[in-house]
């Protein structure tokens, strides 16, 4: 079985799910082609977005195997500055909250390469990880950081616990929305939890994702969109107290919740409820404001469309720079392919060499840029822009122009 599709809600189990958003049949946003042969036998799933209409849980109904998606996970977080500056500051901020000590374990789920978990051993606490992408598991052992490969879940928790004894900390950080039983995942959480601890979840925050009509964020992995409200009954029914919610500026703005354990009526603190009214009061768990999403959505793909078949018909020269897995969710719902967009340039060597998902363009190295005769850079990691801009002013200086696809299609004039 690769796929499945669900018919209740991940957080309240209710079975009035509303569909948001249409994305089409999509190949899975990672699963570059070795070979352009592959196409033929290319899979593809129905990539919607539904809201509970019971709870308002954003999230995704079509489900392919973990199996497929994650085992192999070519993501791997120890590589940027930026990522290596969140870690440090991050593992001081709980140390420190929390007081941890020696001998305190810190528990992370979904711990990648083991950066993060490094930044807490510098502090001297004891830590554990839990990455379920056998290859990248093997990595963070190498480099000293304890890590069991498992999906989590209740069960894994309970054994865990039971193993390594209670954890002052369990952080996950970016996984929650990965995960298809979001309650026993949490439930996990908990009972891995030592009294006086905290499970610490960061996800990117529904909000956000609304406002600025994020939809390339939705791929395939991306199961969940979060606001507050679906969150408040979830955590109660795990024995979770919501305790504190920060705003947190990475991947395009995210939520960092904080939670101890609750006893048998967990109650949220007073802040978080005020953050949840904030919602309602801008009506995240009513249709009009997913309406109004979809539509934007819609429209954006009219404008980027228009935008570049303006250019194609005055002859001008294309290519696409970045071959995020965003971009893939963005090129296949706008049906660009390889006859408007000849070649992606990408700095990954993982990348490089190979052929999008879907839409089928090549990948190349940055390098192949020079001399290509290209015009206009359509920029598909477009939060990562102002950075790419900088590092290819001499395009822009020799008369090329940046083509930003969202949060509005425009053609940058420098
Ligand atoms: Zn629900």
């Amino acid at each position: 079985m690769t796929h499945t599709r669900r018919t209740r809600c991940r957080a309240c189990e209710g079975e009035r799910l509303s569909l948001v958003l249409d994305l089409g049949l999509q190949p899975l946003a990672n699963a570059f082609l070795r070979d352009p042969a592959e196409a033929a036998t290319e899979l593809r799933f129905p990539l919607e977005v539904h809201r509970c209409l019971d709870c308002s849980l954003v999230q995704l109904v079509d489900v392919v195997d973990p199996e497929i998606l994650f085992r192999d996970y070519i993501y791997v977080t120890g590589t940027s500055d930026t990522m290596a500056r969140h870690n440090r500051a991050y593992a001081e901020a709980v140390v420190g909250e929390l007081g941890l000590g020696r001998g305190d374990l810190v528990v992370e789920v979904a711990s990648n390469d083991g950066s993060l978990l490094r930044c807490f051993q510098e502090r001297g606490v004891r830590t554990l990880g839990v990455e379920p992408a056998r290859n990248i598991a093997q990595m963070a052992r190498e480099r000293g950081i304890e890590t069991v490969s498992e999906f989590f879940g209740l069960e894994v928790g309970e054994a865990l616990r039971n193993q390594y004894g209670p954890a002052m900390a369990v952080v996950a950080n970016n996984v929650l929305a990965h995960v298809d039983d979001t309650r026993s995942f949490l439930a996990g959480c908990a009972a891995l939890l030592g009294d006086g601890g905290r499970v610490v979840v960061e996800f990117p925050y529904l909000g956000d994702f609304l406002a600025r009509l994020e939809y390339d964020t939705v791929y395939h992995e991306h199961l969940c969109y979060f606001s507050i409200l679906p969150l408040l009954a979830l955590y109660r029914k795990v024995g979770l107290a919501i305790t504190r919610i920060d705003r947190v500026p990475v991947h395009g703005g995210s939520l960092r919740i904080w939670a101890a354990l609750g006893g048998s009526r967990p109650q949220h603190a007073e802040p978080v409820l005020a953050l949840a009214e904030e919602e309602r009061a801008r009506g995240y768990d009513a249709p009009e404001l997913y309406q109004r999403f979809a539509q934007g959505v819609a429209r954006q793909r009219q404008r980027l469309q228009a935008l570049l078949e303006d250019l194609r018909r005055k002859g001008a020269r294309l290519a696409g720079y970045g071959a995020p897995a965003k971009g893939n969710t963005l090129l296949n719902y706008c049906a660009i392919g390889p006859e408007t967009l000849p070649f992606i340039v990408d700095r990954s060597p993982l990348k490089v060499g190979r052929w999008t998902p879907g839409s089928h363009i090549p990948v190349r190295p940055v390098a192949e840029l020079e001399g290509a005769g290209v015009d206009h850079l359509l920029i598909l990691a477009w939060n990562f822009a102002d950075e790419i801009m900088e590092q290819q002013r001499h395009f822009a200086a020799g008369g090329g122009r940046f083509v930003l696809p969202l949060p509005e299609p425009r053609i940058i004039e420098s």
